[in-house]
């Protein structure tokens, strides 16, 4: 019997995502309940939405919460590189094997004949798709064009009717009209692969025997089967697992519910409460039980009693179960817990600099500097009050700063400071007019430390949580605003 394989294979491109964790969680269990292996891929494919940052943080996000894995690029194993960005060549050479079996073709349509294409084709309210112009090129005279330089991708060969049986292990058979696929690119004109190429060769040479991933990818399940087919490669048993959501049940967002990882980190949540909480997206244990650990999960693991109703990630359910963790621990673990939570002494020593000059007893420390031991801090509308900028520029400056640093990869008071000015900068203030602003939002006070300071030991999760909290409070932003200030956005360097 093939031993049971399963991977996560997360793209690092942002905040270590919770939706991540509770895919990883779902693989983790399945391989380890059949005695498997778990396996971390890094999906790095897209060369400029990536960076190390977002990988590491996923790495430390993932271990924070006790999934460990058996190979991946950090710790190794017998089928890596396990980047995908380390793995150029093998994608080139299956890639060529398709064109070479009349699976794929060379693409050299420009992005203008595409665009053209596209737009000819919403006007007769026909789906957008690749028109076939490229493939029925000579390959001989193709292969002249890719020898002279010409740019050019390479585009798989799909049906053009019919239906692809998609079998999921939590629906059975879906069906899915091959008239809805696109002649989807398998390499780019930088010569880095797809997501789809890269993942069924990586999923094929590394062993994987059971693919669980998001509801998300579902749809473009053909193509996947289809390269299989292509490849003559046994395809993986495939599970596509229920999305998280918003408790208004609309797909779990950053814009509704923090999704970082980290957050729930910093907000002081027990790692052990939220992977119990994500065990329970979805799925329930046989005596529905609600507090569990993960080996009891990885014990009653059955796929069979995961539930397709799209599961609510919700803040307040979250926060009752860690309650309910917190309780049950020994005083001496809760102690412990605490300690390693903010009061120990890496974090005592960022925050000492700033508070040493500023009091003449320790106990002026928790008045002055509370806030570094909060999740979000009370907020006085008052406190936003400015002398030269109406409630609603006020709510402009703190929504922009807010997006600004929501991309922001590198959270150092420089950089912190270079967003907030670029912002400033662009709306024709001075710093000295928004970080009045800041202030209150970060510290809830009307005067503390230094902010800027506050806001890089406090961290992204926390500072952008606060900010968010004062936009919210000042009235939130409207969906004709959000429009209308992204695209002020887009302007900001
Ligand atoms: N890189 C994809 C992601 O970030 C992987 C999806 C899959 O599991 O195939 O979600």
């Amino acid at each position: 019997m093939t031993t049971v394989r399963t991977r996560i294979a997360p793209s690092p491109t942002g905040d270590p995502h919770v939706g991540t964790a509770y895919i990883a969680l779902f693989n983790l269990c399945f391989a380890r309940q059949h005695g498997g292996q778990f396996i971390l891929r890094i999906e790095d494919t897209d060369q400029l939405r990536s960076t190390r940052e977002s990988e590491q943080q996923i790495f430390d996000a993932l271990r924070w919460l006790g999934i460990e894995w058996d190979e991946g690029p950090d710790v190794g194993g017998p089928h890596g590189p396990y980047r995908q960005s380390e793995r150029g060549e093998i994608y080139k050479k299956y890639s060529d094997e398709l064109v070479a079996k009349g699976h794929a073709f060379p693409c050299f349509c420009s992005a203008e004949r595409l665009d053209k294409v596209r737009a000819e084709q919403m006007a007769n309210k026909e789906t957008p798709r690749y028109d076939g112009h490229c493939l029925h090129i000579d390959p001989a005279e193709a292969q002249r064009r890719i020898a002279a330089g010409e740019s050019h991708v390479v585009r798989m060969k799909v049906p053009s009717e019919g239906i692809c049986e998609v079998p999921d292990m939590l629906r059975g058979t879906v069906e899915i009209p091959w008239d809805r696929m696109d002649m989807q690119v398998l390499m780019k004109a930088d010569g880095l692969p797809t997501y789809f190429l890269a993942n069924v060769v990586d999923d094929h040479l590394m062993g994987i025997t059971h693919v669980l991933r998001g509801e998300e990818w579902l749809p473009s399940a053909p193509k996947l089967i289809k390269l299989y087919e292509y490849f003559g490669w046994e395809q993986p048993a495939l599970c596509y697992m229920p999305l998280l959501r918003n408790p208004d049940k609309s797909k779990l967002s950053k814009r509704k519910n923090p999704t970082s990882i980290t957050f729930y980190q910093r907000m002081g949540f027990l790692p052990e409460a939220m992977l119990n909480y994500l065990g329970r997206m979805g799925w329930s244990m046989p005596d529905e039980r609600e507090k569990f650990s993960l080996a009891e999960m990885i014990e009653h693991f059955d796929l069979s009693r995961v539930s397709l109703g799209g599961p609510i990630f919700d803040l307040e359910k979250l926060s009752w179960l860690n309650g309910q963790w917190l309780r049950e621990l020994p005083l001496e673990r809760f102690a412990a817990e605490v300690q390693k939570w903010a009061f120990n002494s890496d974090y005592l020593m960022k925050i000492a600099p700033h508070v040493q000059g500023r009091v003449e007893t320790f106990s002026q420390i928790a008045p002055l500097a509370g806030f570094f031991f909060t999740g979000g801090v009370t907020l006085d509308a008052k406190l936003f009050e400015h002398k030269k900028l109406s409630p609603d520029q006020v709510r402009q400056v703190l929504q922009l700063i807010l997006w600004k640093l929501e991309a922001l990869r590198q959270w150092e008071k420089d950089r912190i400071t270079a967003c907030i000015q670029a912002v400033a900068e662009h709306l024709e203030l001075k710093l000295r007019d928004v970080m009045p602003l800041i202030f209150p939002a970060i510290t809830g006070q009307a005067s503390s430390v230094s902010v800027l300071d506050a806001m890089e030991i406090l961290g992204a999760d926390l500072s952008r949580f606060r900010l968010r909290q004062a936009v919210e409070l000042l009235g939130g932003v409207s969906k004709k605003e959000t429009k209308e200030w992204e695209k002020l956005l887009a302007g900001i360097a």
